[in-house]
């Protein structure tokens, strides 16, 4: 099952890819029209298709999304409460 996933990924790679390092450099500006409500599948779809294919991408796409969506509901957790829930 793990080869047809893998196997429907190489499928789906495009002709102009984006390296993480671009990936990363645009996170703060996708996770900023997304939680504006705006088309970012139309706006920046090479970023898009990059986190659907990178999972450290995505990850980090993720908890960018989880705290700026804290953030713009004013429920931001202080640098005290992260550290006691993840023990950094
Ligand atoms: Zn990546």
């Amino acid at each position: 099952m793990k080869a047809i996933l893998l196997l429907k990924k190489i499928q789906d790679t495009r002709d102009a890819e984006i390296l993480c390092s671009t990936c990363l450099d645009q996170l703060a500006q996708f996770v900023d029209l997304e939680l504006d409500g705006q088309p970012v599948d139309d706006r920046m779809p090479q970023f898009k298709h990059h986190i659907g294919q990178c999972k450290v991408c995505h990850d980090e796409y993720q908890l960018l999304l989880d705290l700026a969506a804290m953030d713009r509901s004013g429920h931001l957790p202080t640098l005290e409460a992260l550290q006691q829930e993840f023990l950094i």
